[in-house]
């Protein structure tokens, strides 16, 4: 795997923002299509798992696969910056503790993640891993369409491969928002991967991806 350079949260404008990075909590299951794609029962609640902070890295910075370890999939998240704490929040404002969207890949070992799974192992191996969670700059939510309009897509070589919106999801981001903080605190700088929609399939070096959002696209070509 590619070394890189510490990780920031950083504005679309390409300013540093004060956040420090957090834990990435992360949905799974999040759309129906991709449920049924895994061969994944409807949840009915949503299933949560985390990437710690080391697992963030800049989309267009340079990053590579991990070798040795099988395929790794690119999922195509809508993520969210928080920053304000959030406990035990029941629904309401639980939106204003959201500083901004971007784009997140959710890198995933599936062949790892298949063995941990048969197994009844949790999945942080093939989850959590250090430079496994890809984000695009942040762009506030006061320059983007309201959270419930949110659309964006993955490109792959030039080829769509995902097209999520919040209109698909089972639960929407205030619910998420909800959801996750009966449970875990969020703190500023924490990151909420909203889960992913169809079309996932495996990266190799040399990919060229790119992630869009609300007319902005992000670029980056995979490392070794
Ligand atoms: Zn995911």
């Amino acid at each position: 795997m590619a070394e890189h350079s510490p990780y920031q949260h950083r504005s679309a404008a390409g300013e540093s923002l004060d956040l420090p990075p957090g834990k990435v909590v992360c949905v799974g299951r999040n759309y129906a299509a991709h449920a049924r794609e895994l061969g994944n029962p409807i949840p009915d609640a949503p299933v949560l798992f985390m990437k710690p902070s080391t697992a963030l890295v800049a989309f267009e910075a340079p990053w590579g696969l991990p070798a040795g370890l099988g395929p790794c999939e690119a999922e195509a998240e809508l993520a969210l910056l928080i920053r304000a704490p959030l406990s035990r929040r029941s629904t309401g404002a639980v939106l204003d503790a959201v500083a901004a969207a971007g784009v997140a890949l959710d890198l995933t070992l599936r062949a790892v993640q298949s063995e941990l799974k048969a197994k009844g192992h949790p999945w942080e191996r093939a989850k959590a891993f250090d430079g496994a969670c890809p984000v695009t700059p942040w762009v506030s939510l006061d320059q983007l369409p309201p959270m419930a309009e949110l659309v964006f897509e993955s490109h792959i070589n030039g080829t769509l491969r995902q097209h999520g919106q919040v209109a698909d999801m089972l639960f929407d981001p205030a619910s998420l928002l909800t959801e996750i903080s009966q449970l875990f605190t969020l703190l500023p700088g924490d990151v909420v991967l909203t889960g992913t929609p169809a079309g996932v399939g495996p990266l190799v070096p040399g990919d060229e991806i790119e992630l869009k959002m609300d007319g902005r696209c992000w670029k980056t070509v995979v490392g070794g």
